[in-house]
């Protein structure tokens, strides 16, 4: 199949050092692949860039689903041509009248890059002559340095072609190049941001969610499933746990002190998800806290439910402000499933005045008067997989 239109795909300097080039470009790759799949496409891979052949038609629509996927920091949409200099000069007139239909252009350049050496002109006179073609057309001036539209020429081994547009890609590194971590999923804002950001930044997320029915109800949970489906879409599939909490939260609250309970019931979801995550291979547990946004995220109280594992937590929102993050998960189309009203945290077992700066021996203290660890085996033990996406 021969296409019109490739669009061409930059990933970032980042990953290019070092040993694991090859690893992450397979993952870029086949992650490229998922966002195209039951699209007429084809990928390929070439020096540290990758090009997807489509209709020009299909273009929009392949820019729209390449747009998010971490790890490509730039797109343009090109148009093939024959490896001719008149060819490329009447791409390039027709290129920039399309552009000059939509927005002022006050100058321009051409930059051209010839990996083709058997092409008989240089790079800078190829330039010049498509340039030269351009300027004649339509009497703009040119700038080589800060030109307002830049026409992009390159002369491939494979393919000819040019390009006027550079859009900016999501960043960030494939999902799967970091490995895997555990999100503590709740109903709220700031879970699937957390999550989205460690998506960005290579890692490949399961979740689990803590249910508490009946006082948390089944459309809290549903809530929960949405969003996980929801930051799915960067990675494929996504393993939900959707953990019973309700004896042990019952159990936490009638024995532990009414002031810390909001600690006791977060130490032991610390404790479920960190098994959870060890038998699930993922090397970190992630949450949506955010320091001082409410009363209990101090760091003093985050100090506290940290104890309750060895393994690495991470807080990608710590520092956010909240209206930061509102906006993000309104970019990443959580926003409008969070804000349902179905609470995650029943009123019932929030206690009326909560420790703000909890002493840790304290806390142990209380904790060692409960008996629970039973409650705690039952409850990942009987985890329910809820597969999302894939
Ligand atoms: P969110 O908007 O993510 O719910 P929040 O500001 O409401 O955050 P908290 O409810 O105090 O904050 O929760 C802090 C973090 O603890 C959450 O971001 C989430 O990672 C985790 N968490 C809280 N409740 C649950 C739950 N029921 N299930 C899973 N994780 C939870
Ligand atoms: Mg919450």
């Amino acid at each position: 199949m021969s296409w019109d239109t490739l669009i061409v795909l930059r990933h970032g300097e980042t990953f290019i050092k070092g040993g694991n080039r090859g690893f992450f470009e397979r993952l870029l790759l086949n992650n490229t692949k998922r966002a195209l799949a039951g699209m007429d496409v084809e990928v390929e891979r070439d020096q540290g860039r990758f090009f997807v052949h489509c209709s020009e038609a299909a273009s929009p629509a392949v820019l729209r689903r390449l747009q998010p996927v971490f790890g490509f920091t730039s797109l343009s949409p090109a148009r093939i041509v024959d490896r001719d200099i008149d060819a490329m000069g009447s791409a390039g007139i027709e290129m920039v009248e399309r552009v000059l239909e939509e927005r002022d252009v006050e100058s321009f350049c051409v930059k051209t890059q010839r990996s083709d050496k058997t092409f008989p002109l240089p790079s800078p006179e190829v330039g010049r002559r498509v340039g030269a073609s351009i300027f004649m057309r339509f009497n703009l001036p040119v700038k080589l340095k800060g030109a307002d539209l830049v026409v992009g020429v390159e002369i491939g081994r494979k393919q000819t072609f040019l390009f006027v547009e550079r859009i900016a890609g999501a960043g960030g590194l494939p999902v799967g190049a970091s490995g895997k971590v555990m999100l503590l999923l709740s109903g709220g804002i700031d879970s699937p941001v957390a999550g989205h950001l460690m998506q960005k930044r290579g890692c490949s997320l399961s979740a689990v969610y803590f249910h508490a029915p009946p006082h948390t109800g089944e459309r809290a949970r549903d809530k929960v499933v949405q969003l996980a489906e929801r930051v799915t879409t960067r990675q494929g599939a996504l393993d939900l746990f959707v953990v019973r909490f309700t004896e042990l939260q019952e159990r936490l609250r009638n024995q532990g002190p009414p002031d810390l309970a909001v600690i006791l019931y977060r130490r032991a979801m610390m404790r479920i998800a960190s098994r959870l995550a060890a038998r699930e291979h993922c090397t970190a547990l992630i949450t949506g806290d955010n320091l001082g946004q409410v009363a209990s995220q101090t760091l003093e109280n985050l100090r506290c439910v940290e104890d309750a594992t060895d393994m690495l937590v991470l807080r990608p929102l710590l520092a956010f402000d909240k209206r930061e993050i509102i906006d993000l998960a309104e970019r990443i189309g959580t926003y409008e499933t969070s804000i349902l009203p179905f609470e995650d945290t029943c009123s019932l077992f929030v206690p009326k005045h909560p420790a703000t700066r909890a002493k840790l021996a304290k806390v142990q203290d209380a904790e060692n008067r409960i008996d629970f660890a039973s409650l705690v085996e039952e409850a990942t033990a009987s985890a329910e997989r809820i597969r999302c996406g894939g």
